[in-house]
């Protein structure tokens, strides 16, 4: 990386836009006093980010614009552009050229840009301190300015020495870290009043849902316990339905059939009860047979009547022949046998016998009286017999069949009689058994009525338990039960334990269950968003403390190295400036009393007994310089010349150590006698190997050492003018 260019433009003394190019490795810029020369050195400060106006001369960013004059305006704006060659990358921009520009504007305010666009400092700081371009100046000694580094205090020493050993960047890394630290710790604690703030809510909620959760429980329970009690349910009333039907389908079917057998039987003995048809026929019929016997009676007698007058006829006619002795004999005889065999007949037979035997008796007397009749009367009577004897037959026959028929009537009548009293009791039994009947189907006809009332029951629990289980109530279907039925006390207990989760659910509560389980979802996903983050923001502190940690060693080895390298040319560079003598630093610690902390009465002196935490140790850079046969040791002993050469042979040595891209000197050779002029010039001509030189002089043997050469003059107008120059023309000018 090299410098190319400077170009002001409207910065202080610099009215038009000047352009200054470095192409030699010692640029030298001389010119009359008051011309606008330390106005360059500023404007490398000003464009590298330099916040300190006294640094640059002024009080305000105004006073770094072109102030104008009589025939020049002033101007609006100050600008200054630094153009580096950064085809080797020096710079970490991957640009082969690098401009690097700053603006103030009267307001104050002030523009960075890099290479067109616009940054912040802090960017171009940072792009600088990796190319060893410091922001404390070290590189930019000022005029006057040379001894800084001896007049500068321990602590702004040794940030000079930081930053002249490019350690700049590695403390742009740990503010960096630093920074981000403390941003981390606001964060946490901002995290942590949140979860804070969040933990009673969340404690509450979580309460809740343990409610809600066990509210779910009890839910899914009541569920099942609903299922299985239905199912139950269900089989045991279906079963009681078949079982009473069943029971109730044969003593019904009787019952209809015996209904049907007490009408047939009562309707029998009705009927029965109703008609005395035989009796009549009966009576006819006894009148009948009667009338036969009467007739036939009366045919009998005439009939006898007739035999008697035959056989008195022929008696008659015998008698006049006599009567044989021996036939009246068989005649009485036949008499008493027949006598006594009718003695042994019943009443009608005994009647009728008599009556025989006394018209045979009468027809014999009337033999024997003998009256012989005439033969014409006897054939009469014979003819009248014969008429009356067929006459006898059908009487007989009719009287006999009469007899017959009332007999049979008679025997029929009985047999009715029978047959009623029979059907009487058949009803009886009937009725008897329908009564039984009746009691069972009664019994039934209960079980069915408790079926119905059960039925009903069952009706109004499942929309019961549709109210509490909602449409899966209905899964009881096909709930999985084994076995079949069973005792009904267990289904009581099941019952009793329903009813009494059903309590249980109503004490813990059901509404607003699913927006206090996403509330509480919600909440806890956000509290465990934050311990994440909480997390990750540890992690990130505690890799942040460790990188601070880690570049807090790297910069004190670093620092310490650098320290023993510079000493080492320090005393090089103070022998060879004084011809003798030793210098050196030395890191030393002071005590500080805390910045913010109450301030103690002496100033700078901690009080005693002072809080530890408000003492500060700060680690600063202490210089001891011992001049050739002189008895000197502190600084402050050292004339303004000695303070020269000391301090040029500290700048040296440290630019010797950690070579900066550039190095600007403003008439810090203003006090060297001829001598140390040439041994300065011998230095310079050394330095310019590793850095280039920007060298503004008055003296002569600094000019001869440079390749380029400019001159600048301020004309009448008061602004500054640039010119290249010649040595010699140099000389001239520089007067
Ligand atoms: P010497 O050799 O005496 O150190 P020099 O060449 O270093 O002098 P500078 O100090 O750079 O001179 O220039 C100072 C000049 O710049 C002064 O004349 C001053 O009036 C002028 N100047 C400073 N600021 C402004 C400004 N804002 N506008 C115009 N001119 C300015």
């Amino acid at each position: 990386m090299r410098l190319k260019s400077i170009e002001l433009s409207g910065f202080k003394s610099f009215a038009k836009k000047t352009p200054l190019e470095f192409a030699s490795a010692i640029t030298a810029i001389v010119g009359p006093n008051g011309s606008g020369k330390s106005n360059v050195a500023e404007a490398f400060r000003f464009v590298l980010g330099e916040q300190s106006m006294k640094s640059m001369r002024g009080k305000r960013g105004e006073d770094l614009i072109w102030n104008g004059s009589g025939s020049s305006p002033r101007a609006g704006r100050a600008g200054v552009k630094l153009l580096f060659d950064n085809s080797d990358r020096g710079l970490n921009l991957d640009f082969d050229e690098v401009a690097i520009e700053r603006v103030v504007h009267r307001s104050g305010e002030n523009d960075y840009i890099l290479n067109g666009s616009s940054v912040r400092l802090r960017d171009i700081a940072g792009l600088l301190a990796q190319a060893n371009i410091g922001s404390s100046g070290h590189h930019i000694i000022s005029q006057g300015e040379a001894d800084r580094i001896l007049a500068t205090s321990p602590r702004e020493r040794r940030e000079m020495l930081e930053d002249a050993l490019g350690l700049t960047a590695y403390l742009y890394k740990r503010e960096d870290a630093e920074r981000k630290l403390q941003k981390s710790g606001e964060n946490m604690r901002e995290v942590e009043a949140l979860r804070r703030e969040l933990a009673p809510h969340l404690k509450f909620l979580s309460s809740q849902v343990k409610k809600v959760e066990e509210t779910q429980k009890l839910q899914t329970e009541l569920k099942e316990k609903y299922l299985e009690y239905l199912k139950r349910e269900d089989i045991y009333l279906k079963a009681s339905e078949r079982e009473v039907s069943g029971e109730k389908d044969a003593p019904a079917r009787e019952m209809k059939a015996l209904e049907a057998t007490i009408a047939h039987l009562r309707h029998e003995l009705d009927s029965k009860g109703k008609t005395d048809a035989p009796a009549r026929d009966l009576v006819e019929l006894e009148a009948s047979g009667r009338a036969s016997a009467i007739k036939r009676e009366a045919i009998t007698r005439e009939l006898g009547r007739i035999e008697g007058e035959l056989e008195a006829r022929e008696k008659l006619a015998v008698e006049d022949a006599g009567i044989p002795q021996a036939e009246a004999l068989t005649f009485g005889e036949k008499l008493v046998s027949e006598l006594e065999g009718a003695l042994a007949l019943p009443p009608e037979g005994l009647l009728s016998r008599v009556k025989t035997l006394l018209s045979l008796a009468k027809e014999f007397v009337g033999r024997v009286k003998g009256s012989p009749g005439t033969a014409l009367k006897t054939e009469d009577l014979r003819e009248k017999k014969k008429k009356l004897e067929g006459e006898l037959q059908l009487v007989k026959a009719d009287e006999e069949r009469a007899v017959n028929a009332v007999a049979a009537l008679r025997k029929k009548i009985e047999s009715e009689k029978d047959a009623s009293r029979e059907a009487e009791r058949e009803l009886f039994a009937a009725m008897a058994k329908r009564s039984d009947l009746q009691a069972i189907l009664e019994r039934i006809a209960g079980r069915e009525g408790l079926l119905e009332r059960e039925k009903a029951e069952f009706k109004r629990e499942l929309a019961e338990a549709g109210a509490l289980i909602g449409g899966a109530a209905l899964e009881y279907q096909s709930y999985p039960i084994e076995g079949g039925v069973e005792k009904r006390d267990l289904q009581e207990e099941r019952h009793k334990k329903l009813e009494r989760l059903k309590i249980r659910l109503e004490e813990a509560g059901i509404g607003g269950g699913e927006e206090t389980v996403k509330e509480y979802r919600e909440t806890k996903e956000r509290d465990e968003f934050l311990a994440r983050e909480l997390g990750d923001l540890k992690e990130s502190t505690e890799k942040l403390r460790a990188l601070i940690e880690e570049l807090t060693a790297t910069l004190q080895s670093r620092f310490s190295d650098g320290i023993t390298k510079i000493n080492t040319e320090f005393e090089v560079f103070f022998k060879l400036m004084f011809g003798g003598g030793t210098a050196s630093l030395a890191l030393i610690k002071e005590k500080k009393l805390r910045r913010g902390a109450p301030e103690s009465e002496e100033e700078g002196n901690p009080r005693q007994g002072d809080d530890a935490s408000d003492i500060e140790v700060e680690e600063g850079v202490d210089i001891s310089v011992s001049l050739p046969h002189k008895r000197i040791k502190g600084l402050h002993m050292l004339s303004g010349g000695e303070r020269a050469l000391t301090s040029i042979a500290l700048i040296f040595a440290m630019s010797q150590v950690n070579p900066p891209p550039f190095l600007i000197l403003d008439e810090t050779d203003a006090a060297l006698d001829e001598a140390n002029s040439r041994r300065y010039g011998d230095m310079i001509e050394n330095l310019a190997k590793k850095s280039q030189l920007i060298l503004i002089t008055h003296n002569r043997e600094t000019m001869s050492r440079a390749g380029v050469l400019y001159g600048i003059t301020m004309g009448s107008d008061g602004a500054s003018k640039l010119l290249s120059v010649k040595f010699e023309e140099a000389v001239v000018v520089a007067k």
